[in-house]
């Protein structure tokens, strides 16, 4: 049995959403707290969604089944922790003998040397790491867990051949322009060119804090592009292209 609990198709870029259930950390901003699906759905299957209560993850064939029937290129692992997974490796070697690109998406905590050998074998292509803050303090504070494992293995993450990308939240009152020039600093520090995204904060219920204003999200990124020359951002303005359809839990009459 895998994680795997919920599936979307993004049709622009022909690729599926997979969504893994459970995670090591506890960030207080998380989405998931406030919306296990994905939020890019229409308001109304999300409704539909959250009336379900009997949440069924998928077995590694069931999963492959679904697939199939997609003919997609790419499949983006994440939301929840993927590397949770014990099938983790499996579900990559499954998706590349379908000729489906994978990108993991994590926090990075349990990625290892070894777990990375492992899905390089497997033939990962690409992996985002969320870095959430740079100082262990507001590390601690905000995800319940230190950074040291986190920021050790992207140093070896970088050293191997998968595809290496850096992410963080920018939070207000909370992970501001000068943490974003830290984590910046040491990403630069092992290699300028690995890709770093931004991503302005959107609030959920029970966070204190506000959203992102974009010329904050704008101007943190080019904090970041005094050390890295390649950054993207994404803020609550930006919206995200084409249809997304629901694969995963199937709903009634749909
Ligand atoms: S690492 Fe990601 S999935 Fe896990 S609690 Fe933090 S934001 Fe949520």
């Amino acid at each position: 049995m895998t994680n795997i609990y919920h599936i979307t198709h993004h049709v622009h870029d022909n690729s599926i959403y997979v969504f893994f259930q459970g995670c090591n950390f506890q960030c207080k901003g998380c989405i998931l707290k406030q919306l296990i699906w994905d939020c890019h759905l229409k308001d109304d299957i999300q409704r539909e969604l959250q009336a379900i209560n009997d949440l069924r993850k998928l077995s590694l064939d069931e999963f492959k089944i679904i697939v199939k029937g997609l003919n997609v290129k790419r499949a983006v692992l994440g939301e929840g922790e993927p590397t949770l997974d014990k099938e983790l490796p499996n579900i990559i070697s499954m998706l590349n003998a379908l000729n489906v690109k994978t990108h993991l998406l994590t926090n990075g905590y349990i990625l290892d040397k070894k777990f990375i050998e492992k899905l390089e074998k497997a033939g990962l292509s690409s992996t985002y790491v969320s870095i959430k803050a740079y100082d262990n303090d507001t590390h601690r504070f905000y995800t319940g867990q230190t950074n040291e494992p986190v920021l050790d293995n992207f140093k070896l993450l970088s050293k191997s051949r998968i595809e290496l990308m850096a992410e963080s939240v920018l939070i207000p009152g909370l992970i501001e322009q000068d943490e974003i020039e830290r984590i910046a600093r040491f990403i630069a520090s092992i290699d300028s060119s690995i890709p770093y995204r931004i991503d302005g904060f959107i609030p959920i219920h029970d966070a204190s804090w506000k959203v992102s204003s974009q010329e904050d999200v704008i101007k943190a990124s080019k904090t970041a592009k005094k050390h890295l020359k390649n950054v993207r951002y994404m803020h609550s303005k930006i919206k995200v292209k084409g249809d997304v359809i629901n694969i995963y839990p199937k709903m009634k009459g749909r």
